[in-house]
């Protein structure tokens, strides 16, 4: 039996860590080549090195997301080393917590070129390497509840993420209407164990300055009462990125144990 993904070349951004270490792996698991880009370079080899000891075929590049030059740099490679690219998850993202009065606007700026500009220039230098390839293609663009729902101290990070949102309906529509195959959807994880939280101040507790303890916030707002791991979200990411979700554009797959619909 071939893999779900077998043949397809992929690009995962923020694939380093969390989520999109574990969408890396699954991915090569299934039978992609995976071209794994972060600025975390120990981790992005460490995680080169468990797919390929695991026998799947994966490469590591520095890339940050916000830099366009960079973006150009790291196709050019793809389209050099493997030809074609099928499967782009624009996953890198940061997340500044706090209160809005008190964000600066450096820290505005920042957010938004990790979680919105890279995702543009992904999707913009991506779309012709997909359309040069000629079977279509999958981009799968890296929500968050906090793109479908407000959230207290996240302000910042729920304009980029219902940016996302909306920039991938955009999108799914220029594709359709050109088209050319290729896929545009958008991914809405809720709580998920990752690092990304070590920065964010406890929305229930704000003024402790804090990481939040994520059980304690699943037990109150996860309707589930638990919180998720990267390969709750990996495995949406395979079936977006894979054949089997090949009438499935514009769309949103929420995974978060039911937090949005309360
Ligand atoms: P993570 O473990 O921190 O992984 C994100 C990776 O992206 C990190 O290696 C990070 O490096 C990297 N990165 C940051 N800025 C970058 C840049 N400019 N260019 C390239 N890479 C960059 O976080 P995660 O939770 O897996 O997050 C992955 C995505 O899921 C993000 O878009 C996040 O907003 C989204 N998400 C997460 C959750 C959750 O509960 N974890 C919920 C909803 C949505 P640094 O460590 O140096 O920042």
């Amino acid at each position: 039996m071939t893999g779900r993904v077998e043949g397809k070349v992929a690009l995962v951004t923020g694939g380093a860590s969390g989520i999109g270490r574990s969408c890396a792996e699954r991915l090569a698991a299934e039978g992609a080549t995976v071209v794994v880009t972060d600025v975390q370079d120990d981790k992005g080899a460490d995680t080169v090195g468990q797919i390929t000891q695991a026998g799947g075929r994966a490469d590591y590049h520095r890339h940050d997301v916000t830099d366009e030059a960079a973006w150009e740099n790291v196709l050019g490679a793809v389209r050099r080393a493997h030809g074609r690219l099928d499967i782009l998850v624009n996953n890198a993202g940061i997340g500044i917590g706090g209160s809005v009065l008190e964000m600066s606007l450096t820290d505005w700026r920042r957010q938004t070129a990790v979680n919105l500009d890279g995702v543009f220039l992904g999707v913009k230098h991506g779309v012709p390497l997909m359309r040069a390839s000629g079977d279509g293609g999958s981009i799968i663009n890296m929500s968050s509840v906090a793109g479908l729902k407000g959230a207290p101290t996240l302000a910042g990070y729920c304009a980029t993420k219902g940016g996302v949102r909306l920039f991938t309906k955009a999108v799914a529509m220029e594709c359709a209407n050109a088209r050319d195959g290729i896929r545009v959807n958008s991914v809405h994880p809720g709580i998920i164990e990752t690092p990304i939280w070590l920065s964010i101040v406890d929305p229930v507790n704000p003024g402790a300055n804090a990481p939040p303890d994520l059980d304690a916030m699943a037990a109150l707002g996860v309707p589930m009462g638990v919180k998720g791991y990267p390969a709750d979200i990996a495995n949406g990411v395979l079936w977006l990125a894979s054949d089997e979700s090949l009438y499935v554009t514009g769309a949103e797959l929420v995974i978060d144990g039911g937090l949005s619909v309360r």
